[in-house]
């Protein structure tokens, strides 16, 4: 049955959305503390959505205000600019979890609002497979088709079987298949190829009532077997996945020095096989990490391998900003740095490892209220 909102798409404007409020953004808004790199100033504009209908007030208010609008959630892939942005920032705060079981299956449908661990975390504890991989990512639902959230051989593209979004361009709310996500590595069409289009309202993940963990990395192998584990429930290989998490400060925790981060900062490069070749050359090293995608033609390699070495060390310290002491991926903010400090970090560490090996790491944050990008990064 049409919910509300689905009834005024078809109708116009409806009962409800003439009752509801006046948007009445906050002025000024930091943003820092709303993000996890914790820099950058502030949003001209401001507003928290705990509902679809103000969801689409914002979309309105941006639209007749002249501004652009961007879509906030957890603010853990995102670095703003120290002169802030000059738009309407909508903090999607919408809650809600429903689940419906049939046989085999269970679709578990969070709104855009839930912190994602907790959705994690409530799988696990019915015993339902396919996320107990995506432990401990910071950040919420609503984020996790965007950029196809992955980690330890699972990507919410596994499990998503439906996205229910606000479709700014026709100003309705429409119900998106994963075909229509165009999931990649890292990617997907809401990242890619239809940017600022959507705003994600919920998402259903379809998960496997007694179905076996996924234990598809070494590194979580070798977790288990250090606690004496042969055969893991979900629950085990959620907290081994924890526990390696936080080796590496891949999990929030106020009291980790290298907190302020967005986690990796550059995805894995996937190159033509003879590249691949020829890096392992330069770097005198035939035991470099790759994984040849289907078909052996292109090969993802290892970006964290790449800028280690390209000379760049953990714990590196440039001005304020540098390189995680626990991930060589993670650029982390210190106490009194700018975003210009990550960013200059961030070039130099992509132009090292261009320098070194000709290959060009892509980012993995997005960006928001720099002047000009270059190759996905900001160019001053
Ligand atoms: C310590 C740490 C570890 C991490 N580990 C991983 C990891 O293992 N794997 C991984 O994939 N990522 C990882 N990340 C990155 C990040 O946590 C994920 O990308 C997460 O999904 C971002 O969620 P968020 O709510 O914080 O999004 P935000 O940072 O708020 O936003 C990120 C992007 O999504 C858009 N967006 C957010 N919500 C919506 C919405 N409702 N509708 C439309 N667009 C929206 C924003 O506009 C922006 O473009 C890590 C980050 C940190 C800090």
């Amino acid at each position: 049955m049409a919910t509300p909102l689905e009834r005024r798409n078809r109708a116009g404007v409806s009962e409800r959305e003439a009752r509801a409020p006046r948007l009445e953004p906050r002025e000024s808004v930091p943003l820092a503390p709303l993000s996890t790199m914790g820099v950058g100033g502030s949003a001209r504009f401001y507003v928290e959505a705990r509902d679809e209908g103000t969801v689409l007030a914002a979309v309105d208010w941006a639209h007749e205000h002249g501004l652009p609008l961007r879509i906030l959630g957890g603010g853990s892939n995102l670095v703003v600019a120290d002169a802030g942005v000059d738009a309407l920032v909508l903090r999607v705060a919408i809650r809600g979890v429903t689940v419906q079981e049939a046989g085999a299956s269970a679709d578990l449908t969070a709104a855009a609002g839930e912190p994602w661990d907790d959705v994690v975390r409530l799988a696990v504890e019915r015993g339902w497979a396919g996320l107990e991989c995506l432990s401990g990512i910071p950040g919420l639902v609503g984020a996790t088709p965007i950029q196809n959230v992955g980690a330890y051989g699972q990507e919410v593209s596994d499990t998503i079987t439906a996205v229910r979004v606000l479709d700014r361009t026709e100003r309705r709310i429409v119900t998106l298949s994963p075909d229509a996500c165009g999931f990649g590595y890292r990617d997907s069409a809401f990242k890619s190829r239809t940017p600022d289009r959507h705003v994600v309202l919920a998402v259903t993940y379809r998960l496997r009532p007694g179905g076996a963990p996924a234990v598809r990395y070494a590194e979580l192998e070798r977790q288990l077997a250090g606690r004496g584990i042969q055969a893991p429930t979900l629950a085990d290989v959620r907290a081994s996945v924890l526990a390696v998490r936080r080796a590496k400060s891949m999990v929030l925790d106020p009291d980790d020095p290298n907190r302020r981060s967005c986690g990796s900062f550059f995805v894995n490069p996937v190159v033509p096989a003879r590249d691949a070749e020829r890096i392992a050359a330069v770097a005198s090293d035939p035991g470099m990490p790759r994984w040849p995608e289907t078909g052996g033609a292109r090969v993802k390699l290892a970006a964290a391998w790449l800028v280690e070495r390209a000379g760049f060390a953990r714990g590196l310290a440039d001005g304020a900003a540098g390189i995680s002491t626990r991930h060589t991926l993670a650029i982390v903010a210190r106490e009194g740095a700018r975003a210009a400090d990550v960013v200059r970090v961030a070039r130099r560490v992509r132009d090292g490892v261009h320098a070194r090996f000709g290959v060009r790491l892509v980012p993995e944050p997005v960006f928001w209220g720099f002047p000009g990008m270059e190759g996905g990064l900001p160019d001053t």
